[in-house]
């Protein structure tokens, strides 16, 4: 897969170096050779990765990481320190600021590029979530503020076999407040993790990493933990075993002799960026919601109801009932908007309870409701739209002090596969008509012939 790295150094020969050795793997390349000039560039170019080095003159790197991660822009580009420091303070000051990874000088091409496929991978679905989200906010619904993520009350599995690092694991992570299941086997590990409630998990690898690597990537492939980060705990002799779980869908590791601060931070980071999707989702799921919700009823849209009749003549049979208010104009001139936007609600509570699940009753215009009935014969439908009928005639709306008898008309007509969904509901609006004519508080079918002659 191809991406876009930024990569940061002061040291023009360390940039070259990088630049050399991305491109031989076909990443392409942008370089940038001091802080300002790298905020610069990831603010206008959106890299999907950057390479920052630590110690530069004037702004360094994690002068550079704070900025990135406090703008909208660039706060889900993941962030790779390349440092020659190897003291911990100096790494857990970097994942403070919200770095995801380090690299050490010379960086080894192994570690980098298992890294970087590791990173991507979660970016790419990330990436797809947020544009699917703004797509949705671009049908002009509002955008939701960004808090904060937290990480209070996150859910983390640990499985280690041996208990003192079990516990050294525990500690560090329960100084964050999170919920801490610990567990001693790949068995017990699975069972858990695939219920899918689980934050992150934390998998120790025994001196044969195999079976771990192996649930690593059972973990990935199983839909109630795709997105379920996970952090290795590996000997620095098992660095082969930590690159190859990267590519099998680990998304973090720490080599031991473990550091707690270390590891809350890697923790931290993890966590925060598995609730970054699910907000991006849950926007997403709200967007979508709202894009097909008439806002005053709560019922479905005209928009929603016509790609949903446009799909089911495709294939099925079904029933169009086409609802009018009767007199509703005088309803609203008489007790004013409020009054008869209760109308609205209560008439489109009536007939929604009155559906069945599989049935979709949509608002459709002013006072114009459009039910959609699933594979429903015409003596059927007509039987449901003297249900609604009565459901509405039998009780009047009540509000405040007024209380408003209301009664619908509805045309009812019925089509097979093929038949255009606009003609289905022209000959509903014209059973409609008929009813209104012969005097309101009826439910016509259309009749067939009629059709035919109006074409
Ligand atoms: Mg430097």
């Amino acid at each position: 897969m191809t991406a876009r790295i930024l990569a940061v150094d002061d040291i023009a020969a360390n940039l070259r170096l990088l630049e050399a050795k991305l491109q031989a793997e076909y990443y392409e390349v942008m370089l940038a050779s001091s802080g300002p000039e790298a905020l610069n560039v990831a603010f206008t170019q959106l890299p999907d990765v950057i390479l920052l080095d630590v110690m530069m003159p004037g702004m360094d790197g994690y002068q550079v990481c704070t900025a990135l991660k406090a703008d909208a822009r660039t706060q889900h580009i993941p962030v790779v320190m390349v440092t020659a420091l190897t003291d911990s303070t100096e790494r857990v000051r970097g994942l403070e600021v919200g770095a995801d990874d380090f690299l050490s000088k010379p960086v080894d091409d192994a570690t980098l590029f298992a890294r970087l496929r590791a990173l991507l991978r979660v970016k790419q679905v990330q990436d797809a979530w947020r544009l699917r989200a703004e797509t949705a906010k671009d049908l002009g619904l509002e955008s939701a503020p960004e808090p904060v993520i937290s990480v209070t009350g996150a859910r983390a599995l640990i499985m280690a076999e041996i208990p003192q690092e079990m516990e050294l694991v525990r500690n560090a992570l329960q100084a964050d407040s999170l919920k801490i299941t610990a567990v001693t086997t790949i068995e017990e590990a699975q069972r858990l993790l695939s219920k899918g409630d689980f934050d992150l998990a934390l998998l120790a690898l025994p001196p044969d990493a195999t079976e771990v690597l192996r649930l690593a990537s059972r973990l990935r492939a199983q839909n109630n933990t795709r997105d379920l980060p996970l952090l290795l705990l590996a000997d620095t002799a098992q660095k082969t075993q930590v690159l190859r779980g990267f590519d099998l869908g680990a998304n973090d590791h720490a080599f031991r002799p473990l550091d707690p601060n270390e590891l809350r931070a890697r923790a931290r980071n993890q966590i925060r960026r598995k609730r970054y999707q699910e907000r991006l989702r849950a926007e997403l799921d709200r967007s979508l919601e709202m894009a097909v919700t008439d806002q005053l009823t709560g019922l479905r849209n005209r928009r929603y109801v016509r790609r949903h009749l446009d799909g089911l003549l495709r294939t099925e049979e079904a029933a169009v009932l086409l609802v009018d208010i009767d007199k509703f104009k005088s309803i609203n001139d008489t007790y004013g908007h409020n009054v008869g936007d209760v109308a609205l609600r209560e008439v489109a509570e009536r007939l929604r309870v009155q559906l069945r699940a599989a049935d979709v009753v949509a608002r459709y215009g002013g006072e114009e409701f459009l039910a959609v009935l699933t594979g429903a014969p015409s003596a059927y439908a007509l039987i449901v739209a003297d249900r609604l009928r009565e459901a509405i005639a039998a009780e009047p709306v009540r509000t405040g002090d007024v209380v408003l008898p209301i009664t619908i008309s509805i045309g009812v007509a019925v089509g097979g596969p093929g038949v255009p969904a606009e003609q289905l509901i022209g000959s509903a609006d014209e059973a409609l008509y008929r009813a209104k004519r012969d005097g309101r508080n009826r439910a016509y079918l259309a009749d067939p012939e009629l059709d035919k002659s109006g074409q």
